[in-house]
């Protein structure tokens, strides 16, 4: 491969992590793992300066900007920071510092594990919060943030400026962390990944009711402004604590590389008890003259600097490998390990992923094995300490059959998993089928609980998914622990969810990859059950979202006769088969196809597009020959701009847009529902499908290859 194509290569991997991680909130790989592949395209494009890019992920800051919220210019660039796991590298920056400015004091501070937010006071009042961003422009969060109780949202004391800005890090404490992902597990929803991940997907909650009750927490380490009456960091950290932020006390002024190694030494083992997550500490210049000749980057000031901790690490012995049957009939093999302690949680189990995992590690019950937690809620198992291998140990040997039906197991073409094929005898995959389609974000049969449906099952009452609608009252009322009470909500709830809509009845019947979005970027394109049915294989992936992978998922799903079974059932109980009708405010963009790209001033990209259908015109992905307008907001993806010029499509802004609609942007309930959903809890699985069925990046992401914040509006000091 050339130098090009790796650079390119390393780019658009790193661009799909940062969205992975800042846009959906769900990491694919270790932030180890990440920043060895920045450090690689890092050194490649020093070594290769004839491929500088602007807009390279090393040079920009990576991005969290969604399109659900109005998006807010920083007055002054909010940066990242340049980072380092090696404290040879450390003791160089701060030759270098010294050697630029002369003796300087550092400030350490703890490294919260959270997500950056800025907010603005006016008068002594919170005014305004707003995420990261880009760096240039965040997403404004306002009203969620004010449900935090540790953020004041008036000042106490006085001397505060009249008009400033503080930045610091929102996070959710570990004790929040927990009872949010219990509660998760417990209404069958996707739990967070980590504390990170939970603080971030919850400051981008549409509900701030819900935000108010996650139990978020802040604490402040930045101030900016342009005229603020402080020599130092430290005073500046003073007076915000005077004016009732909290600030963190475990910082302190060291005056030599030993004096931030002691502090390293001391948090690397001290953090471990902190009730909050940390991944590293951040050494900031403290004098406001040095930080100014200093200067920074475009993607981070050169004034400070982050030792990051590496994963924490455990050895503990492999006991047993289990394996588990999903609901696709997916085989997992589970390490059950002796219990240890990681990362502030006891680890009994770790997922070993599929057979290939496991030979590669060469992974043999007995060996004490390595533990690690990255970016995931369940540990990995990284390696194997072979001194302590034991002589007469064996290879592990793979199962070949299922472990609940004794079914011979199969792999299928290109998949790294076994599957059990016994998908109408199996029971977990029954069982499964049955859960996932009475789940709230389903046909939310509320009434019905993982237990009950077990109870149902071993009464021989259901056994697929229609058998749920020929229950009666009384069939119910005389199994142990349901009264006739419960029986009748049962009824009473199965009956309801004859009206839920049509795209999560798509959800509802468990195709395989078929998630939340997708399904209902099948209703909306197809807007029947009986289309999608019918639909060929080149039909489907014209839908949005909809892959190869996906498509040939749902032919073979509606080519097995005991579906189509179920499905008649299922439409003759009442169903809904169909999406409602939209009602349409005008037909003034009848016949034309839009495509829409970047960021706008006025209306999420979901405002646009509904408004596009509620006027008659159509949504496309992609920019063809098809398109008649592209509307383009700011930080437009490049290659959509070169293919619209190329193709002589006209591009619009969003004012010429409105005024071609006659300036009527408000739509009714009905007229308003989106034709895209931003919600953070996509399955992994889903996700990972949608990469890999369609080449094209999500849409987003084009935000993460857009203008770089390269000219820095104001310095901070
Ligand atoms: P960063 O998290 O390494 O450092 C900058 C951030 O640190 C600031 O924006 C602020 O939010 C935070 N911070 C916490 N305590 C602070 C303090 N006391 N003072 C100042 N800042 C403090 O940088 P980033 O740009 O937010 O993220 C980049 C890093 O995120 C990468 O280096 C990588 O480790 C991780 N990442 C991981 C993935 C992944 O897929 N695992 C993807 C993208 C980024």
């Amino acid at each position: 491969m050339s130098v090009e194509q790796q650079i390119n290569e390393l780019r658009q991997l790193l661009n799909l992590y940062n969205h992975k991680y800042y846009v959906e909130n769900a990491p694919v790989v270790s932030d180890y793992e990440f920043d060895s592949l920045l450090r690689q395209l890092q050194d490649l494009e020093r070594d290769n300066p004839q491929f500088n890019d602007p807009n390279s992920p090393t040079k920009r800051v990576g991005s969290d900007l969604t399109n659900s919220f109005r998006s807010v210019e920083h007055s002054f660039a909010m940066l990242s920071l340049s980072n380092t796991y090696s404290l040879d590298e450390l003791r160089e920056w701060v030759e270098r510092t010294e050697r630029e400015v002369g003796q300087v004091e550092y400030m350490c501070e703890l490294k919260f594990d959270g997500t950056a937010i800025s907010l603005t006071y006016e008068n002594g009042r919170l005014l305004r919060a707003v995420t990261r961003g880009d760096g240039t422009r965040g997403d404004d969060v306002t009203e969620n943030v004010r449900t935090i109780r540790s953020i004041p949202l008036v000042l106490t004391g006085d001397g505060y400026p009249d008009f400033f800005e503080i930045r610091g890090e929102i996070f959710m404490p570990y004790s929040s962390f927990d009872r949010l992902n219990a509660e998760r597990e417990a209404a069958g929803e996707q739990l967070f990944a980590n504390p990170r991940n939970a603080a971030a997907g919850t400051l981008k909650q549409q509900q701030s009711q819900v935000v108010a009750k996650r139990g978020l927490d802040c604490t402040l380490y930045q101030l900016a402004g342009d005229h603020l009456p402080f020599e130092s960091h430290a005073e500046s950290l003073d007076a915000a604590r005077r004016w009732g932020f909290k600030v963190s006390d475990c910082s302190q002024l060291c005056c030599s590389i030993e004096e931030i190694n002691e502090y390293i030494n001391h948090w690397d083992t001290a953090r471990k008890e902190m009730p909050f997550a940390t991944d590293g500490i951040v050494i900031k210049v403290n004098r406001y003259s040095d930080r100014r000749k200093l200067g920074t980057t475009s993607k981070a000031p050169k004034w400070a600097v982050a030792y990051k901790f590496k994963a924490e690490q455990a050895l503990t012995r492999l006991i047993k490998v289990t394996y588990q049957v999903g609901r696709t009939g997916a085989i997992t093999p589970v390490a059950n390990l002796e219990p240890v302690l990681l990362a502030g949680t006891t680890v009994k189990r770790a997922t070993l992923h599929n057979a290939d995992q496991i030979a590669a590690l060469d992974l043999r019950e007995g060996d004490m094995v390595y533990v690690e937690k990255g970016g995931e809620i369940i540990p990995k198992i990284t390696g194997v300490e072979l001194s302590e291998r034991k002589a007469d140990s064996e290879p592990l040997k793979y199962i070949d059959t299922c472990p609940e039906c004794g079914s011979k197991l199969v792999r299928y073409e290109g998949e790294a998993k076994h599957y059990c094929p016994n998908q109408s005898g199996c029971r977990p995959q029954i069982l499964g089928r049955i859960i996932h389609f009475i789940r709230r974000k389903a046909m939310n049969i509320e009434s019905l609980g993982e237990e009950t449906i077990e109870l149902l099952f071993e009464n021989s009452l259901i056994s697929n998914i229609a058998d749920l609608y020929d229950l009666k009252a009384a069939q119910l009322s005389v199994l142990p622990r349901l009264g006739e009470k419960s029986a009748d909500n049962i009824i009473q709830s199965i009956e309801n969810s004859k009206l839920t809509p049509f795209h999560r009845v798509l959800f509802a019947l468990g195709i395989r990859f078929v998630g939340e979005t997708t399904a209902k970027y099948l209703a909306a394109h197809f807007r029947s059950l009986d289309a999608v049915m019918a639909a060929s294989r080149e039909e489907l992936i014209e839908a949005e979202e909809v892959g190869e992978k996906i498509a040939d998922a749902i032919i073979d799903y509606f080519a097995d006769e005991k579906n189509i079974l179920i499905i008649e059932r299922l439409r003759a109980a009442g169903l809904q088969f169909e999406a409602e009708e939209r009602v349409a405010a005008s037909e003034r963009l009848a016949g034309l196809a839009f495509v829409i790209s970047g960021s706008f001033a006025d209306h999420s990209r979901d405002e646009l597009k509904a408004l596009i259908e509620a006027h008659g015109g159509k949504n496309l992905a992609a920019v063809s020959a098809n398109t008649s307008y592209l509307l383009a907001g700011d930080k437009i993806g490049p290659a959509k701009l070169q293919k619209a010029n190329k193709l002589g499509v006209k591009i619009i802004s969003e004012q010429e847009f409105v005024e071609m609609i006659g300036g009527d942007t408000i739509l009714s309930q009905e007229q308003s529902q989106p034709a895209e959903s931003t919600d953070n809890n996509i399955t992994q699985q889903e996700s990972d499908t949608k990469n890999e069925a369609k080449a094209n990046a999500p849409e987003n992401s084009e935000v993460a290859t857009s203008n770089a914040p390269t000219a820095i509006q104001g310095s901070l000091f």
